[in-house]
């Protein structure tokens, strides 16, 4: 979803379903963070224009694939986050490709853009990669793989005998 500049007077409202595919075509795949989106993402936000600046205010629903860190398995993982970014237009046309993002001393978010369009795919797929767990797991009780026969855990009991070391489980019982 593209938005010009020259649209946006005071404040622009934003209540659109984006396709899956227009992630990836904001972005080529490498650099998507390796993450998989196949339902729509719904995003309800503001922009609100100051000067050059332009705060993006929303929520964000959707889903993403992942793949459980423990098990391995690919699954659905839905969210329903808000998301707060401040853009700022800069007149240096080298900046056109370049998404620079800087925190400044509020800790405030600030990401450089150039030219007379707003990529909003762009950012919101940036959102979306900010959200999305670094270690995934199919459910937090998660047993994982079995670290003897490699069977996943979860589907039954394979019946090995297993080092209680190597049982995530067996750990956090340990520490409790
Ligand atoms: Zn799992
Ligand atoms: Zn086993």
């Amino acid at each position: 979803m593209i938005i010009k500049i020259s649209d946006i007077q005071d404040t622009y409202t934003i209540d659109h379903k984006e396709d899956a595919a227009a992630f990836y075509d904001a972005v080529n795949k490498s650099s998507s963070g390796g993450i998989v989106i196949n339902t729509p993402v719904i995003v309800r936000a503001q922009i609100v224009k100051e000067l050059n600046r332009f705060f993006f205010k929303g929520n964000l629903i959707g889903a993403l694939e992942l793949n459980c860190s423990r098990c391995l398995v690919d699954f659905k993982y839905p969210f329903d986050e808000d998301f707060s970014i401040t853009l700022q237009k800069s007149d240096d046309s080298d900046l056109v490709n370049v998404h620079e993002i800087e925190l400044t001393d509020d800790d405030l978010l600030i990401e450089q853009f150039a030219g007379d369009e707003l990529d909003i795919s762009k950012v919101v797929l940036e959102q979306i990669i900010l959200l999305s767990p670094i270690q995934p797991l199919c459910n937090a009780d998660c047993k994982g793989l079995c670290t003897v026969c490699g069977k996943n855990m979860n589907e039954k009991d394979c019946g090995c005998e297993r080092n209680e070391g190597d049982n995530p489980s067996a750990v956090l019982k340990n520490i409790q």
